[in-house]
């Protein structure tokens, strides 16, 4: 092999030599420097693929342009840590919002979009990965939005086509809740909830090929491990989940298998580049001992919430999800933070099981009570996850794949498949696809 390289081709080989540690050419002034991982996090599209901030917006009249009180996103938090798009979650509490799922969904979306509105110089609403790109380079936030429940749906594929319309582009399975055509890990061992028996029913594969078709990512998070094997099988498109961290290190059941993780990185069709995991950074999915102590002091924090129900009742009052937080919150506050090398350790873990294709990152801020690793407050702090991967040895394009890079080629890949979809008869849905790889 001739070791002469056209220019063009050893600026694209520049990364790989660097990253492969190649002797430092003799001549000193033309030793290939190491980007800093300053220079790194802020030449990169960061992405994150979960943020439960919408509800603040419409509960608590928050304006992303308000300082974080207490969150942890805003426009500042965000422009310090070179965020370039974030995933607003729609996420509508099942069990208070009962018999109002599409309202309090169509109020959750509006209010995101109505953020958009008011910042026109900082927020940039946008659909397409192509619009993320495009916003990143006027420096501007792009926002999108994933439902995350199909109870959204309220079971019907028009509103789910409508939602799209809207324009929502993930959306997960099930939140914490079975919904009659998709189970949930939440509730999987609740004999009193009635499940699937194959993890998806007609209409539940029905609500994956609309999504494929429709260029609507397929949201794995939260779903149980049979709904999560049974949704690979059918999916057409490679599927995300949005934020979901690994079992292998910290044992809940949100959290993902080594055989997930694998799976999720040979879902799609048999040309698929495969999905993505995004890293949940909730302190209780990526430390062990963190969630051992959570579930020691469940039963008094219970007690407590408990006890605030019934005086809120006794005065003809009804406790609001964020006084319950509060309460929680102080029980949660009782154990120490894990340190940020625990939750470098999921994204370590997934790139060596699934592939460095196949990690990103998934916060789950404003969604998890502030329980963060130590040093993670708010997407101010995003910049220290890029200096850790990179005392670790990961190369500035692993990097840039990590924060961003991965997630836009799925969704990419998801608007191809969606093309495709569009352009062909709809074929009968059955259990024997030809691409179910994983199960090799
Ligand atoms: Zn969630």
């Amino acid at each position: 092999m001739s070791t002469r390289m056209p220019v063009a081709c050893l600026l694209l080989a520049l990364p790989i030599l660097l990253s492969a540690q190649t002797p430092a050419p003799s001549h000193p002034k033309m030793t290939p420097k190491r980007p800093t991982a300053e220079a790194v996090h802020s030449s990169a599209l960061v992405i994150d693929t979960h943020a439960d901030t919408p509800q603040r917006f419409v509960d608590e009249h928050f304006d992303l342009a308000d300082p974080l009180g207490g969150g942890n996103l805003n426009l500042e938090s965000a422009r310090k840590g070179n965020l370039g798009a974030e995933f607003f979650s729609i996420w509508v509490e099942p069990v208070r919002y009962k018999g109002q799922y599409a309202h309090r969904t169509l109020e959750l979306i509006d209010a995101v979009k109505q953020q958009a509105a008011k910042h026109p110089g900082q927020i940039e609403f946008v659909t397409t990965p192509a619009g993320i790109e495009a916003a990143h380079r006027e420096h501007k936030l792009a926002a999108l939005m994933g439902i995350e429940g199909g109870h959204s749906i309220e079971n019907s594929i028009p509103l789910l086509r409508q939602y799209y319309a809207l324009g929502v582009r993930y959306m997960t399975l099930t939140w914490s809740n079975s919904n009659g055509w998709a189970d949930s890990s939440g509730d999987i061992d609740d004999k009193t909830v009635p499940h699937t028996k194959e993890g998806l029913t007609e209409f539940g594969k029905d609500v994956v090929y609309e999504m494929n078709r429709l260029g609507m990512m397929v949201d794995i998070s939260h779903v149980s491990d049979r709904t999560f094997f049974r949704t690979l099988i059918i999916s057409r498109a490679p599927v995300i989940a949005s934020h979901s961290s690994a079992r292998a290190l910290c044992d809940a059941p949100r959290n993902m298998t080594d055989d997930m993780l694998r799976a999720v990185a040979n879902s799609g069709g048999p040309n698929s580049k495969g999905g993505v995991v995004q890293v949940n950074f909730f302190s209780g999915f990526i430390s062990q001992p963190y969630r051992d102590a959570m579930k020691a002091i469940e039963p008094e924090a219970a007690k407590a919430v408990q006890a605030l129900k019934d005086k809120a009742k006794a005065e003809g009052k009804e406790a609001t999800p964020s006084d319950i937080e509060k309460v929680q919150r102080q029980f949660a506050d009782r154990i120490p933070r894990p340190p940020l090398s625990l939750l470098i350790d999921h994204i370590d873990h997934i790139a060596k099981v699934a592939g460095i294709d196949h990690v990103g990152l998934g916060s789950d801020f404003d969604g998890i009570g502030g329980q963060l690793p130590q040093g993670i407050d708010s997407a101010a702090d995003l910049p220290k996850i890029t200096a850790a991967l990179m005392a670790r040895g990961y190369s500035a394009e692993d990097c840039r794949k990590i924060l961003g890079g991965n997630l836009l080629r799925v969704f990419r890949e998801v608007e191809q498949v969606s093309k495709e979809l569009q352009a062909e008869n709809r074929p009968r849905i059955t259990d024997k696809q030809p691409f179910d790889k994983w199960q090799k």
